[in-house]
């Protein structure tokens, strides 16, 4: 974790962020290799994992009434087994933005996001043109998904 350094520059930034995403590459290889099929969880099982958190995703918080998905929290690879012990409940959105990063990586792009949502609020140029390529984005992104 970064706790006591920061970054100098934009360009050592995005050094970091690089060296970041190699080591998720790398460890995402390595857990292929040693991957165990994954069980599914009964519906006594996942009624458990959701009564921990008391029906609340994990990682937001938010209350949890749709899809959900019992978040493993801990990868086999890294010594995390099958029990309901392992699992948290997440929403399925939460989940699918969370699980591929690791965990120093998902500090920074909450970071990133909070400073962005705040430019956004107050409409700087920055702000603008996130925002405009952001809804872009998103109008793709449900094009895509209505296609399939
Ligand atoms: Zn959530």
């Amino acid at each position: 974790m970064r706790d006591n350094w920061v970054p100098i520059s934009a360009s050592k930034y995005s050094l970091f962020l690089k060296e970041l995403h190699r080591k998720r590459e790398e460890s995402k290889s390595k857990e292929k290799i040693k991957s165990i099929k994954r069980q599914s969880l009964s519906k006594e099982e996942r009624s458990l994992v959701l009564q921990k958190t008391d029906s609340r995703c994990h990682i937001c918080g938010g209350e949890i009434e749709g899809i959900w998905e019992a978040d493993h929290v801990l990868s086999h690879s890294k010594g995390g087994d099958h029990s309901i012990e392992n699992y948290l409940p997440a929403h399925k959105i939460c989940n699918n933005y969370r699980w591929d990063y690791l965990s120093e990586e998902f500090q920074e792009i909450m970071k990133l996001g909070i400073m962005l949502r705040t430019e956004i609020e107050r409409e700087t140029n920055l702000g603008n043109s996130v925002a405009e390529k952001f809804v872009k984005n998103e109008i793709n992104r449900i094009k895509r998904r209505k296609k399939r």
